[in-house]
């Protein structure tokens, strides 16, 4: 097993768009504190998925940790998918 974290603590049970206001219900971008071992979530600058790649992300590209928060030395954006129990990191960019 690899120490990689994959776990959201607190695990968000929804998250909401910061652009546009809706519910994240499928896929979105989360930027989250490293802690190591967990990801601590900053769910208020959450972006649902059509805003992270048309908005932020600038024409059809994903977007970067510093389009989405202000990034500290532990900052990430993890790309998540929701599922039945809140959400599961799928990938994490620096
Ligand atoms: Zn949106």
């Amino acid at each position: 097993m690899s120490a990689v974290a994959t776990e959201l603590q607190p695990s968000p049970e929804s998250l909401t768009c910061s652009l546009c206001g809706t519910s994240i219900d499928d896929a979105g971008y989360l930027p989250a504190t490293d802690r190591g071992a967990t990801y601590e979530p900053i769910a208020d600058e959450a972006v649902c998925g059509t805003c992270g790649f048309n908005e932020v992300g600038m024409a059809g590209c994903a977007p970067a940790v510093d389009d989405v928060t202000d990034p500290g030395p532990d900052a990430v954006l993890l790309y998540v998918q929701r599922t039945d129990e809140g959400f599961e990191v799928v990938s994490v960019k620096r």
